[in-house]
């Protein structure tokens, strides 16, 4: 029995022929629920639900015979999550409406407000609905359409950093037990006596995975495929929103470029399930969409990307010799090497919370995030400036905003005007002497289990957001002692370079790092705005340095 289509409910009381007339294109794909009152969307939500189906999306006019479109939102999304709520409003309402779905929109409490069609084709309206179906279908746990099969008799660790890195490679995948249909037809496919995990990916023969890297390689080759004697013009490390712009403008340019990424392309931006304050995406992106359409944009004009590739040695060529950056499965030579490696933020290393990142769970202040936060409970993991800015910040949304704190007081880590600020915040307090050692919840951050690193008490709190503001390091190890860098390992460019290392009385140019010809983009760059914006743009500035870097001298 195939399964049914996911659902999309229509609800107007006045005008929800015309939503079922304009969602009719989706037919094919969606069943469609039309609904004239919050009432029935409830009776036909839970039934869909009762019959092992999924809601995409609920779309509803502004004004509603009997609920509150917020109140109606609220409901719907306890029965079914990760349904989009759409608001398609009458023209009658647009006007006088907007202040207040815009306001409900930039909290998170709706996905998209728009104008309901007034004729035919109206193709922006159905951008925004394609897109919105497009995030939740690369949202839902099981895709329909797998372009590739794990076969693993448990979710082990290795397991679910493969589906991880494909998720994130927006490679759609599903893992089966080997005792199954789909496990017996990989297995069958398998030359040799088959260990798990196997994966069997685009019709390639199935492989025995040891790492992510050999699914990387599998799927999008190792540098190993580029010639020995090739030198590339630019060798980017990173394949984050730095990285990306970089490989963007550079190939657009004619230079011959090479990513080398150790992860999944997108770096920190490519984790964050929407980043809303990106020029030009009024509805916000998803970081992995973000991040896939600039590869794709790269790949466009000719850049070669290699993913799951570590980069453990940067040696830079004297007297204009190439620089040769190093990895497990090859070297490349390169005769521009862009560093944009960003950073990573301390991890808790508590397992059933890494798994809810996203999800209730942030790394970083995630501001956006914070808006989400109204009337909840939460906590802020961290005694820095950061961390009390953060606390600060979530105070204006959330109900209650608790900082924990191992030490015994925040005096020695956090600013004094900061603990001024927080002491008089009535909505904030401080535990200290404490760390976050469990959590969980149903899909999202529910509670937390916090003990008490004294007397090694614990107690359980029930806990919507957990902000984790552990401080943040660069990814530096594989940086040579010749590309100088600060006290904290961020790499120094431009006018930061200490003055004994400038060369004729000159700072390197402002990008440029202490040897030439090897750039910093980005958060690994001492100085750096750590913002998705800021990263990109650094990483498109490069390329001009590149140039004048390549150019012949004059005579
Ligand atoms: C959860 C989350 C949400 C965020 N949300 C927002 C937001 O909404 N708006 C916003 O403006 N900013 C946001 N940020 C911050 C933003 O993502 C970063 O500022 C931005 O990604 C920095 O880009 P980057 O290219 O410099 O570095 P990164 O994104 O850190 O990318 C660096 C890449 O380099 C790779 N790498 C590191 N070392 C090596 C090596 N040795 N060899 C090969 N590859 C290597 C890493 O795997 C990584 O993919 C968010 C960050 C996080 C973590």
């Amino acid at each position: 029995m195939t399964a049914p289509n996911p659902a999309i409910v229509l609800i107007s009381e006045h005008h929800v022929d015309t939503l079922e007339h304009e969602f009719g294109r989706y037919a094919h794909d969606y069943d469609l629920y039309p609904c004239t009152s919050a009432r029935q969307a409830f009776e036909c939500t839970r039934d869909v639900v009762v019959a092992g189906g999924q809601v995409a999306m609920v779309v509803t006019e502004s004004v509603l015979p009997d609920a509150d479109v917020h109140m109606a939102f609220h409901k719907l999304r306890e029965k079914v999550p990760t349904t989009r709520r759409v608001v398609a409003t009458h023209w009658e309402h647009f006007i006088a409406d907007g202040p207040a779905m815009r306001a409900a929109m930039a909290k998170g409490k709706l996905d998209a407000y728009l104008l309901m069609p007034r004729g035919a084709r109206d193709e922006e309206f159905h951008n925004a609905i394609t897109d919105l179906l497009s995030d939740w279908g690369s949202t839902v746990p099981d895709p329909e359409v797998v372009s590739v099969k794990i076969i693993s008799p448990t979710r082990d660790p290795l397991t679910m950093a493969i589906r991880d890195f494909l998720s994130r490679m927006a490679m759609p995948s599903k893992v089966w037990e080997p005792d199954t249909e789909a496990g017996r037809h990989v297995i069958e496919r398998y030359d040799g006596e088959p260990e798990f995990p196997l994966v069997y990916a685009l019709d390639r023969p199935p492989i025995v995975a040891r790492s992510v890297r050999d699914v990387a390689i599998n799927i999008y080759g190792a540098p190993t495929e580029l010639d020995l004697k090739e030198v590339v013009d630019v060798a980017v490390v990173g394949a984050g929103p730095a990285g990306l712009a970089s490989a963007v403008y550079s190939a657009s340019e004619g230079l011959s470029t090479v990513v080398l990424e150790a992860e999944a392309v997108g770096g920190q931006a490519g984790t964050s399930s929407m980043i809303r304050n990106y020029l030009g995406f009024p509805r916000g992106i998803s970081g992995m969409r973000l991040a896939q359409r600039a590869r794709v944009q790269a790949l466009r004009f000719g850049t070669r990307f290699y993913t799951g590739q570590v980069v453990d040695e940067l040696r830079p060529g004297a007297d204009g010799e190439p620089h040769v950056l190093c990895t497990e499965s090859g070297d490349v030579r390169a005769r521009t090497v862009v560093i944009a490696s960003g950073v990573a933020y301390r991890k808790l290393r508590v397992d059933p919370i890494e798994e809810l990142v996203g999800m209730g769970v942030y790394y970083g202040a995630a501001m956006t995030a914070a808006r989400e936060m109204e009337d909840q409970d939460v906590f802020v993991v961290g005694g820095g400036n950061s961390a009390g800015q953060a606390a600060v910040h979530l105070a204006r949304y959330a109900r209650s905003v608790t900082i924990l704190v191992r030490r015994p007081d925040l005096a020695e880590t956090m600013s004094s005007y900061l603990i001024g600020e927080i002491e008089y915040n009535r909505r904030i307090s401080v535990r200290t002497c404490c760390a976050v050692v469990d959590g969980g919840g149903d899909g999202r951050l529910g509670w937390l289990s916090l003990e008490d690193v004294r007397t090694g008490e614990r107690e359980r709190v029930p806990a919507y957001g957990l902000f984790l503001l552990l401080g943040a390091e660069p990814h530096c190890d594989w940086i040579p002692p010749a590309v100088a860098r600060d006290e904290h390992g961020f790499v120094l460019t431009g006018r930061d370079v200490p003055r004994e290392l400038w060369s004729d009385g000159l700072p390197p140019e402002n990008l440029a790092t202490t040897v030439p010809g090897i750039f910093a983009a980005g958060d690994v760059r001492a100085g750096s705005m750590k913002r998705v914006a800021s990263a990109s743009g650094e990483g498109a500035s490069v390329v001009p340095l590149v140039h004048a870097h390549l150019a012949p001298a004059p005579d």
